[in-house]
């Protein structure tokens, strides 16, 4: 302890950010190097080189102080990007944010009468006329969506909901498991490639609470399949007097087909086909704040209002502010595809994105001449986040590979990192042994070109 402590750079950590939080990180550190040696050979993050201790250090000491959150540029050619935060918001959104976090506001108040009033009613009227529905009710999450529905609807009951339909999404979000959690019974139907609307029928007792079908979002079944339609589906719980759940994952508010992206997906479309209740992401294609919004039978949504679940899901004020700002950008398609960032990457014409690379191309080369192979190349981006999962977007990268006669699987890598220990990391994805910049989603140029000048090629490479 007392050589590491010794050490210049931890020194000068000591300096900036004072003893006791120097000598707690480097402790840590210090543990998870045991750890490492206890497994041996096969463990990760087994470099013990110098640098990558003070590295460790500092980006322990980060963490310590509460900025480790910070800036990236998203270059991986995913729009949605879930572990990079998702949609970003419009300035208007960001100034609503601004507004209620700096100020008293009306949130649950009623300034005309000055009597208390629902929280919800700065977005609902917007959501229920853009989407058709007869109410709506939002929560923190889409997840917390499906767990409120089926909490409230289907409590100590059965949910009929096809094999095929058994999803897990990704950060722990399985179907199976949500059901247990809400406290019901899941009610398998069908087989995992076939499902007929008499598996339904058949499946149908008294102890039945609802048909619930989840939109395959980051799959797709092939092969010798059948899918109910919705529509049968909508006759069959009609019949049986159940409600029909849908949850859509993610919820374009409006038509994005004449943007070459076949979206029939859209709550409205649902809501009119007689499906009872839709649930989505605010922050995937609507392109808004992290929330869940759930949408269509008032009678339904109205126990689900009343639910003490609800009180503990309840969207916070940031999140409704943001939320009615994005939703009035919606009043005015152009505006809304210029000004939501979501709608205005993803229909990003490859064009546009070509003469960007064509701009910002030589300042690459120039930096990586001699070490590397740089080439401007047409590649795809994707929606990301379960949004449209087959639907590809042209788009223009660059591909950066190591140069002729190099040696170095590890190349690709090892330039990744470095982009990523750039003062604002820039985040691509490696592609048949290049790393790719796809530039769909880069919007502030000049910053990204000062990052360049940045890289350290002789260190990192
Ligand atoms: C994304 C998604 C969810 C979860 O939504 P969150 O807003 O991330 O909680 C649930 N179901 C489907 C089908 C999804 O695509």
């Amino acid at each position: 302890m007392h050589k590491l402590l010794g050490l210049f750079e931890i020194q000068e950590l000591i300096a900036e950010h004072g003893q006791a939080v120097v000598v707690d990180s480097v402790r840590i550190i210090q543990e998870e190097y045991r750890n490492i040696l206890r497994l041996g050979a096969n463990a990760e993050n087994n470099d013990f080189r110098k640098e990558v201790f003070i590295e460790r250090v500092r980006d322990k000491i980060s963490l310590v102080f509460g900025n480790s959150l910070r800036p990236v540029l998203n270059l991986s050619g995913i729009i949605l990007h879930t572990n990079l935060g998702r949609a970003l918001l419009s300035d208007s959104a960001i100034s609503a944010i601004n507004m209620v976090a700096k100020n008293a506001s009306n949130l649950e108040y009623d300034v005309n009468s000055g009597n208390r009033n629902e929280r919800e009613a700065h977005v609902e009227e917007q959501l229920c006329s853009l989407i058709g529905a007869e109410a709506v009710t939002i929560v923190n999450n889409n997840a917390a969506s499906v767990m409120l529905v089926l909490n409230t609807l289907a409590r100590r009951k059965e949910v009929l909901v096809s094999r095929g339909e058994l999803i897990e999404i990704g950060g722990s979000f399985r179907l199976p498991d949500i059901m247990k959690s809400s406290n019901c019974k899941l009610r398998e139907v069908g087989t995992t490639n076939r499902t007929y609307i008499e598996d339904y029928a058949k499946a149908i007792s008294p102890s039945s609470a609802l048909i619930f079908k989840a939109y395959s979002s980051n799959f797709t079944i092939k092969g010798f399949t059948k899918v109910v339609e919705e529509k049968e589906l909508v006759n069959l719980t009609k019949e049986h007097n159940l409600p029909f759940v849908l949850d859509l994952g993610s919820g374009a508010l409006m038509e994005l087909k004449k943007h070459g992206l076949g979206q029939k997906q859209t709550p409205l479309v649902k809501l009119k086909k007689g499906i009872d209740v839709v649930t989505f992401s605010g922050d995937k294609l609507l392109g808004g704040p992290q929330c869940g919004v759930i949408a269509g039978r008032k009678d339904l949504i109205i126990r689900m209002k009343k639910n003490a679940m609800k009180r503990a899901m309840r969207c916070d004020k940031f999140t409704i502010a943001a939320l009615a700002a994005t939703l009035k950008l919606y009043q005015n398609e152009e505006k809304a595809l210029q000004e939501i960032p979501t709608l205005r990457l993803l229909t990003r014409s490859k064009r546009e994105i070509q003469s960007l690379a064509d701009r910002i191309f030589p300042d690459i080369a120039n930096k990586l001449k001699g070490t590397a192979k740089v080439e401007i190349i047409n590649c795809y981006s994707q929606v990301g986040s379960g949004a449209l999962p087959d639907k590809l977007l042209p788009s223009v990268g660059i591909s950066i590979r190591k140069g002729i006669g190099k040696k170095g699987g590890a190349f690709p890598n090892r330039l990744a990192s470095a982009f990523r220990k750039l003062p604002i990391p820039v985040i691509g994805r490696i592609h048949g042994g290049a790393l790719v910049l796809d530039l769909r989603c880069l919007e502030e140029e000049a910053l990204f070109l000062k990052q360049i000048q940045n890289l350290n090629i002789r260190a990192d490479l």
